[in-house]
Protein backbone atom coordinates (compact mmCIF):
# COMPACT_ATOMS: atom_id res chain seq x y z
CA UNK A 1 0.00 0.00 0.00
CA UNK A 2 3.03 2.42 0.51
CA UNK A 3 4.27 1.25 -2.82
CA UNK A 4 4.32 3.62 -6.04
CA UNK A 5 3.16 0.83 -7.79
CA UNK A 6 -0.40 0.93 -6.05
CA UNK A 7 -0.22 4.07 -6.21
CA UNK A 8 1.31 6.81 -8.89
CA UNK A 9 0.57 9.72 -8.00
CA UNK A 10 2.21 11.46 -4.73
CA UNK A 11 -0.07 11.50 -1.80
CA UNK A 12 -0.98 15.21 -0.27
CA UNK A 13 -1.79 14.28 3.98
CA UNK A 14 -3.28 16.90 5.37
CA UNK A 15 -3.52 17.81 8.88
CA UNK A 16 -5.96 20.50 9.28
CA UNK A 17 -5.03 23.04 6.51
CA UNK A 18 -1.56 21.89 6.50
CA UNK A 19 -0.98 19.62 3.51
CA UNK A 20 2.34 17.42 3.04
CA UNK A 21 3.09 16.40 -0.13
CA UNK A 22 1.63 19.62 -2.11
CA UNK A 23 3.79 22.43 -3.96
CA UNK A 24 4.78 23.93 -0.53
CA UNK A 25 6.72 22.55 2.37
CA UNK A 26 5.31 23.13 5.61
CA UNK A 27 8.04 23.45 8.49
CA UNK A 28 7.25 22.06 12.28
CA UNK A 29 8.59 23.79 14.96
CA UNK A 30 8.38 24.24 18.51
CA UNK A 31 10.64 22.36 21.53
CA UNK A 32 11.81 18.81 22.08
CA UNK A 33 9.19 18.48 25.35
CA UNK A 34 7.14 20.93 26.60
CA UNK A 35 8.33 22.28 29.57
CA UNK A 36 5.49 24.34 30.26
CA UNK A 37 2.78 26.49 29.48
CA UNK A 38 4.89 29.39 28.90
CA UNK A 39 7.76 27.89 27.43
CA UNK A 40 5.18 26.38 24.86
CA UNK A 41 3.57 29.53 24.55
CA UNK A 42 6.18 31.62 23.63
CA UNK A 43 7.76 29.29 21.29
CA UNK A 44 4.80 28.52 19.61
CA UNK A 45 3.85 32.25 18.86
CA UNK A 46 7.46 32.78 17.32
CA UNK A 47 7.58 29.52 15.59
CA UNK A 48 3.83 31.07 14.26
CA UNK A 49 5.18 34.29 13.15
CA UNK A 50 7.91 33.15 11.69
CA UNK A 51 5.74 31.15 9.64
CA UNK A 52 5.76 27.75 10.77
CA UNK A 53 2.95 25.63 9.59
CA UNK A 54 2.46 23.61 12.36
CA UNK A 55 3.88 23.07 16.35
CA UNK A 56 5.55 19.88 17.43
CA UNK A 57 6.19 19.70 21.44
CA UNK A 58 6.97 16.05 23.52
CA UNK A 59 4.69 15.20 26.70
CA UNK A 60 6.08 11.56 26.81
CA UNK A 61 9.59 11.49 25.80
CA UNK A 62 11.22 8.16 25.31
CA UNK A 63 14.80 8.82 27.08
CA UNK A 64 17.47 6.74 27.17
CA UNK A 65 17.93 6.75 30.97
CA UNK A 66 15.27 6.17 33.43
CA UNK A 67 16.50 8.78 35.26
CA UNK A 68 15.93 12.10 32.87
CA UNK A 69 13.01 14.22 32.64
CA UNK A 70 10.12 11.85 30.59
CA UNK A 71 7.70 14.59 30.13
CA UNK A 72 5.16 16.40 31.45
CA UNK A 73 2.71 13.53 30.27
CA UNK A 74 -1.27 14.47 30.49
CA UNK A 75 -0.37 18.03 31.28
CA UNK A 76 2.10 18.70 28.68
CA UNK A 77 -1.40 17.19 26.08
CA UNK A 78 -3.10 20.05 27.78
CA UNK A 79 -0.90 22.73 27.22
CA UNK A 80 -0.33 21.67 23.81
CA UNK A 81 -4.22 21.66 22.60
CA UNK A 82 -4.33 24.84 24.24
CA UNK A 83 -1.60 26.79 22.52
CA UNK A 84 -2.32 25.29 19.39
CA UNK A 85 -6.06 26.55 19.70
CA UNK A 86 -4.65 29.81 21.17
CA UNK A 87 -2.35 30.64 18.03
CA UNK A 88 -4.14 28.35 15.47
CA UNK A 89 -1.83 25.71 14.48
CA UNK A 90 -2.29 21.92 14.67
CA UNK A 91 0.18 19.88 16.81
CA UNK A 92 2.09 16.59 16.78
CA UNK A 93 3.15 14.63 19.23
CA UNK A 94 4.42 11.38 20.13
CA UNK A 95 2.63 8.37 21.78
CA UNK A 96 4.78 5.74 22.91
CA UNK A 97 2.42 3.29 24.45
CA UNK A 98 -0.50 1.59 22.72
CA UNK A 99 -2.79 2.39 26.00
CA UNK A 100 -2.13 6.00 25.43
CA UNK A 101 -3.10 6.30 22.14
CA UNK A 102 -6.65 7.03 22.53
CA UNK A 103 -5.54 9.79 25.16
CA UNK A 104 -3.25 11.47 23.23
CA UNK A 105 -5.45 11.08 19.57
CA UNK A 106 -8.00 13.61 21.75
CA UNK A 107 -5.31 16.24 21.99
CA UNK A 108 -3.18 16.14 19.20
CA UNK A 109 -4.05 16.72 15.94
CA UNK A 110 -1.14 13.99 14.33
CA UNK A 111 0.02 11.39 15.90
CA UNK A 112 4.08 11.04 15.86
CA UNK A 113 6.00 7.82 15.97
CA UNK A 114 9.38 7.93 17.70
CA UNK A 115 12.58 6.35 16.15
CA UNK A 116 12.68 4.01 18.59
CA UNK A 117 9.15 2.71 18.39
CA UNK A 118 9.60 2.14 14.72
CA UNK A 119 9.01 -1.62 14.68
CA UNK A 120 6.73 -1.88 17.69
CA UNK A 121 3.89 -3.59 15.71
CA UNK A 122 1.73 -3.52 18.63
CA UNK A 123 1.75 0.90 18.56
CA UNK A 124 1.94 0.56 14.90
CA UNK A 125 -1.30 -1.26 15.19
CA UNK A 126 -3.22 0.86 17.27
CA UNK A 127 -2.54 4.19 15.62
CA UNK A 128 -3.47 2.65 12.78
CA UNK A 129 -6.99 2.56 14.24
CA UNK A 130 -7.12 6.01 15.78
CA UNK A 131 -8.13 7.96 12.74
CA UNK A 132 -5.52 10.68 12.82
CA UNK A 133 -2.81 11.79 10.26
CA UNK A 134 0.66 9.54 11.35
CA UNK A 135 4.40 10.94 11.69
CA UNK A 136 6.16 8.13 11.06
CA UNK A 137 9.80 8.57 11.93
CA UNK A 138 12.78 6.08 10.62
CA UNK A 139 14.30 4.29 13.31
CA UNK A 140 17.83 4.73 13.93
CA UNK A 141 18.91 1.23 12.78
CA UNK A 142 16.38 0.72 10.37
CA UNK A 143 16.98 0.20 6.31
CA UNK A 144 14.25 1.82 4.03
CA UNK A 145 12.57 -1.31 3.41
CA UNK A 146 12.17 -2.02 7.24
CA UNK A 147 10.72 1.73 7.53
CA UNK A 148 8.05 1.10 4.56
CA UNK A 149 7.39 -1.99 6.16
CA UNK A 150 6.29 -0.06 9.36
CA UNK A 151 4.63 1.92 6.91
CA UNK A 152 3.02 -0.59 5.86
CA UNK A 153 1.32 -1.70 8.90
CA UNK A 154 0.35 1.75 9.51
CA UNK A 155 -1.80 1.55 6.16
CA UNK A 156 -2.89 -1.99 5.92
CA UNK A 157 -3.98 -1.52 9.67
CA UNK A 158 -6.61 0.99 8.87
CA UNK A 159 -4.43 4.27 8.60
CA UNK A 160 -4.96 6.17 5.06
CA UNK A 161 -2.68 9.39 6.01
CA UNK A 162 1.07 8.61 6.87
CA UNK A 163 4.03 11.07 7.01
CA UNK A 164 7.50 9.51 6.80
CA UNK A 165 10.12 10.93 8.38
CA UNK A 166 13.98 10.97 7.94
CA UNK A 167 15.73 11.81 11.13
CA UNK A 168 18.63 10.50 10.97
CA UNK A 169 20.40 6.75 11.15
CA UNK A 170 23.51 5.22 13.66
CA UNK A 171 26.48 5.14 11.95
CA UNK A 172 30.36 4.75 12.60
CA UNK A 173 30.16 8.84 13.32
CA UNK A 174 30.77 10.32 16.73
CA UNK A 175 30.94 13.60 15.44
CA UNK A 176 27.50 14.09 14.77
CA UNK A 177 24.06 12.26 16.88
CA UNK A 178 22.85 10.59 13.81
CA UNK A 179 23.54 10.86 10.03
CA UNK A 180 21.43 12.69 8.40
CA UNK A 181 20.43 10.22 5.25
CA UNK A 182 19.49 12.51 3.08
CA UNK A 183 19.16 10.72 -0.05
CA UNK A 184 16.72 8.60 1.24
CA UNK A 185 14.63 11.39 0.55
CA UNK A 186 14.45 10.83 -3.00
CA UNK A 187 14.95 7.22 -3.20
CA UNK A 188 11.68 6.94 -0.96
CA UNK A 189 10.02 9.47 -3.30
CA UNK A 190 10.64 6.85 -5.99
CA UNK A 191 9.34 3.88 -4.06
CA UNK A 192 6.71 5.17 -2.42
CA UNK A 193 4.05 7.46 -3.27
CA UNK A 194 4.11 9.19 0.54
CA UNK A 195 5.30 12.48 1.65
CA UNK A 196 8.90 12.45 3.38
CA UNK A 197 9.59 15.09 5.78
CA UNK A 198 13.16 15.84 7.43
CA UNK A 199 14.08 16.02 10.85
CA UNK A 200 17.48 17.94 10.51
CA UNK A 201 17.35 18.48 14.76
CA UNK A 202 17.98 14.86 15.71
CA UNK A 203 19.56 13.60 12.21
CA UNK A 204 22.39 15.89 13.64
CA UNK A 205 22.12 16.39 16.87
CA UNK A 206 24.13 19.97 16.83
CA UNK A 207 21.98 23.29 16.26
CA UNK A 208 24.75 24.58 14.27
CA UNK A 209 24.17 21.99 11.58
CA UNK A 210 20.22 22.68 11.55
CA UNK A 211 20.09 25.14 8.84
CA UNK A 212 22.80 23.90 6.42
CA UNK A 213 20.85 20.58 6.46
CA UNK A 214 17.34 22.04 6.30
CA UNK A 215 18.47 23.92 3.39
CA UNK A 216 19.63 20.55 1.92
CA UNK A 217 16.21 18.82 2.96
CA UNK A 218 14.48 21.35 0.91
CA UNK A 219 16.62 21.02 -2.57
CA UNK A 220 16.71 17.39 -2.23
CA UNK A 221 12.71 17.42 -2.63
CA UNK A 222 11.87 16.94 1.02
CA UNK A 223 7.93 17.42 1.35
CA UNK A 224 8.63 19.49 5.13
CA UNK A 225 10.91 19.85 7.62
CA UNK A 226 10.24 19.16 11.66
CA UNK A 227 12.71 21.55 13.37
CA UNK A 228 13.64 21.62 17.35
CA UNK A 229 13.37 25.16 18.66
CA UNK A 230 13.73 27.02 22.08
CA UNK A 231 13.54 29.90 24.04
CA UNK A 232 16.76 29.32 26.12
CA UNK A 233 17.85 25.86 24.82
CA UNK A 234 20.82 26.08 27.67
CA UNK A 235 18.46 25.74 29.93
CA UNK A 236 16.50 23.26 27.86
CA UNK A 237 15.09 20.03 29.50
CA UNK A 238 15.89 17.83 26.44
CA UNK A 239 18.05 17.98 23.38
CA UNK A 240 19.17 22.18 24.09
CA UNK A 241 22.40 21.17 21.83
CA UNK A 242 20.63 20.54 18.90
CA UNK A 243 17.77 23.69 19.42
CA UNK A 244 17.46 26.74 17.39
CA UNK A 245 17.08 29.81 19.14
CA UNK A 246 13.37 31.54 17.95
CA UNK A 247 16.02 34.37 16.59
CA UNK A 248 17.65 31.59 14.01
CA UNK A 249 14.77 29.45 13.60
CA UNK A 250 13.34 33.37 12.00
CA UNK A 251 16.58 33.62 10.07
CA UNK A 252 15.97 30.11 8.61
CA UNK A 253 12.42 30.44 7.70
CA UNK A 254 13.75 33.13 5.57
CA UNK A 255 16.79 31.19 4.08
CA UNK A 256 14.13 28.09 3.62
CA UNK A 257 12.08 30.24 1.44
CA UNK A 258 14.80 31.17 -0.87
CA UNK A 259 15.29 27.68 -1.47
CA UNK A 260 12.18 26.11 -2.14
CA UNK A 261 11.86 29.41 -4.29
CA UNK A 262 14.99 27.86 -6.74
CA UNK A 263 13.93 24.10 -6.63
C1 LIG B 1 11.59 13.77 19.12
O1 LIG B 1 11.01 14.12 18.08
O2 LIG B 1 11.78 14.54 20.09
C2 LIG B 1 12.19 12.42 19.16
C3 LIG B 1 12.39 11.79 20.32
O3 LIG B 1 12.53 11.98 17.94
P1 LIG B 1 13.16 10.58 17.47
O4 LIG B 1 12.13 9.55 17.78
O5 LIG B 1 13.41 10.78 16.02
O6 LIG B 1 14.44 10.38 18.26
MN1 LIG C 1 14.07 15.73 20.71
Amino acid sequence: LASRQFHAHNSVVAVNDVRFGAEAVPVIAGPCAVESYEQFRETALAAKDAGAAMLRGGAFKPRTSPYSFQGLENEGLKIMQAVGREVGLPVVTEVTDPRAVGLVSEFADMLQIGARNMQNFALLKEVALAGRPVLLKRGVAATIEEWLMAAEYLLSGGSSEVVLCERGIRTYENYTRNTLDLSAVPLVKHLSHLPVVVDPSHGTGNWRLVGPMARAAVAAGADGLIIEIHPWPEEAMSDGPQSLTLANFRQLTRELAKVAAAV
